[in-house]
Formats: structure tokens, sequence, C-alpha cells
């Protein structure tokens, strides 16, 4: 479990200097619906026969699907100018956002 503060102080690439920045994770955005991997992957899925990379097993045997943790997506936003940049986090199992008082 990482607990990583709310509030830090970082370099603004707007205001180009340290200031205050509220921490925000941004978890896994919704997908567009049926872009077109999907509507293929749902076209080989129906029916009989081998679903060949489409198929449960060749999903759950991915690179991807094996790893059990997952990098951090952060959001710092500026106090001074308001904007918002990305800042990205290790891979970690659980990670947690802690107000320090
Ligand atoms: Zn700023």
């Amino acid at each position: 479990m990482v607990k990583f503060p709310s509030v830090i102080h970082a370099y603004c690439p707007f205001c180009r200097k340290h200031t205050k920045h509220d921490v925000n994770e941004v978890k896994g955005k919704a997908r567009r619906a049926l872009s077109k991997g999907q509507r293929r992957a749902k076209r080989h899925k129906k029916g009989y026969g081998n679903k060949g990379k489409y198929s449960k097993r060749a999903i759950t045997q991915t690179k991807m699907a094996s790893k059990t943790s997952k990098k951090v997506d952060l959001r710092l936003k500026c106090s001074d100018c308001g904007k918002m940049h990305p800042r990205s986090y290790p891979r970690t199992r659980k990670f947690e956002l802690v107000k320090l008082t």
C-alpha cells in the first residue's frame, strides 16, 4: 500500500516555478462504445468454431492480463494558475491519496 500526499509542492510548467499542487488520481477512462477493434471482436465471437485471438483464453494469456499491478495516473493541479498537468507513478498494487494535516 502506497500512501501519497494529496497536496504536494511541485514544479508547474505554466508558472515555471514550484507551487502547491492538488493531486488527483485518474481511474480508468471509459472507452468509446464499440470502436473498430471491439466491433471486429464481437463479429468473431459470434457462432461456432475457433475464436482465435479473440478467445477468452487468448486474452487472459496476454502479458497485460497477467500483471497484478497498475501504473498510477496522477493529475497535478497548480494552486497558482489552476492548470493541470500529468504525473506518472510507478507500478503499485494499491495506491491511496492521503491528506496530511
Ligand atoms: Zn501554475
